[in-house]
């Protein structure tokens, strides 16, 4: 990759234009709750596990948009259900694809209260020759104030719902063709296999953790073997390091964890993620020791930002494999993106070279050694000049690329 070259495939509408959907959506409930909106409709008890399976499988595994295709459902249900219920996704209001092949979708969702602005939130795809990688957000912004995150400096808004985050992986099927006999586009990248979105990655915007009840029912619908079926194993959870949530992540949803550490003192890492302050280094560590169903097998991801003379020393690096000891964990060297008025850049690629080999002569894979690291960090110092075009989920794509080598 050399340049995030934008082209647009789909132009933005102002935001006046938008019209707030008038019925709710199917799309993003659990089991239960479409059991309970069946018996609503009238469906009798006794016929309602089956009923939910079969709409389980049209929505989910199918990816319906119309209620007149579900042709296992009676006419009659699907009238009833038609009138007070759409399977709308979030209405994408621009689409962008770049010269790599990432897609970036700009979504556009409801204001809580009638009248409100609406919210956008972005989701972005990123395809391998083997593997494609949706890069999910839970949040309308973000509280946390991570020094080096775009995000960061933004407001929070709000909480994405369930089904906003289940919506974002419908949506990128829908414009992937990845739904049983779909067409898949001609344009971009798509990988080989019959999945384009084979993994997801919690790393859009927002801090998962602190939507965690939503961001749960989410992604056991992404995963649940009858629908969408992405196995928690290509599942990734990042969070900054919400410590009393960790264990319940483990426990509620079992995907993989991805952990911000960033830095290896506490007194830097306060600096770089201030909820550091909260919950400083040895109890995130504690937490992540104690990360239900950690093994060697399903590892934790420690992901540290290269930022140039703050964290990227041969003495941090010793540091961070010391920490590190005994913690079933992978290291994943993210070059640091840039933005307009962000204060740190990118650690020189000598720098980054030296503080992997430290790193990989402890025995860990040496990701910014795998081809894909390596145009990362050529893109990383190159983009420089062209950090202006870089949106807070571009950077956020470039570092979930590194992130599934
Ligand atoms: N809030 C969660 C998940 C979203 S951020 C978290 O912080 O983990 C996803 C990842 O991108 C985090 O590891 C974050 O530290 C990293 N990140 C944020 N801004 C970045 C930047 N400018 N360059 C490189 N990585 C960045
Ligand atoms: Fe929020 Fe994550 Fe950005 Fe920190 S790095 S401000 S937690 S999105």
């Amino acid at each position: 990759m050399t340049t995030l070259d934008i082209s647009s495939s789909v132009e933005k509408t102002p935001l006046e234009r938008y019209v707030p959907p008038d019925k709710p959506s199917l799309v993003g409930l659990t089991r239960a709750q479409l059991g309970a909106l069946l018996g609503a409709v009238g469906v009798p008890e006794a016929q309602r596990k089956m009923r939910v399976q079969q709409l389980w499988h049209w929505i989910y595994f199918r990816g319906l948009r119309s209620f007149d295709d579900m042709t296992s459902v009676s006419k009659e249900l699907r009238a009833e259900l038609a009138q007070s219920f759409t399977l709308d996704r979030p209405e994408v209001v621009a689409e962008q694809i770049s010269v790599d092949g990432t897609r970036k979708w700009l979504l556009r969702l409801p204001g809580e209260t009638q009248g409100e602005r609406p919210h956008e939130v972005e989701c972005v795809y990123i395809p391998d020759t083997d593997r494609g990688t949706l890069c999910v957000s839970s949040q309308v912004g973000c509280t946390l104030t991570c020094s080096f995150c775009h995000t960061g400096t933004q407001r929070f808004v709000r909480n994405l719902t369930a089904d906003e985050i289940v919506g974002q992986v419908m949506m990128a099927r829908d414009r992937l063709g990845d739904w049983p006999g779909a067409t898949r586009p001609t344009d971009g990248v798509i990988p080989t296999g019959d999945r384009c979105v084979s993994n997801i990655v919690m790393m859009g915007m927002g801090e998962p953790l602190y939507n965690l009840d939503a961001v749960r029912d989410a992604l056991l619908i992404v995963a649940d073997g009858d629908g969408i079926a992405i196995s928690k194993r290509r599942i990734t959870l990042s969070t900054s390091g919400v410590v009393p949530n960790i264990e319940r992540a483990g426990a509620e949803i079992g995907c993989m964890l991805a952990v911000s550490l960033h830095a290896v003192r506490d007194n830097l890492r306060n600096e770089l993620v201030p909820l550091n302050r909260k919950y400083p280094i040895h109890e995130l560590l504690e937490a992540c020791r104690n990360y239900p169903g950690v093994s060697n097998a399903k590892r934790i991801t420690f992901e540290y930002v290269m930022l140039k003379g703050v964290n990227d020393s041969v003495e941090d690096a010793k540091a961070l494999v010391r920490l590190l000891k005994g913690i079933p964990a992978k290291i994943n060297l993210i070059p640091f993106n840039p933005w307009p008025g962000s204060k740190y850049e990118c650690s020189d690629w000598e720098q980054i070279e030296k503080f992997s080999q430290v790193v990989f002569d402890a025995g860990y894979a040496s990701p910014v050694r795998t081809p894909r690291g390596r145009d990362i960090l050529a893109a990383c110092g190159q983009l420089k000049s062209a950090t202006q075009k870089l949106s807070a989920r571009e950077r956020m794509a470039l570092r979930a690329m590194a992130m599934t080598d």
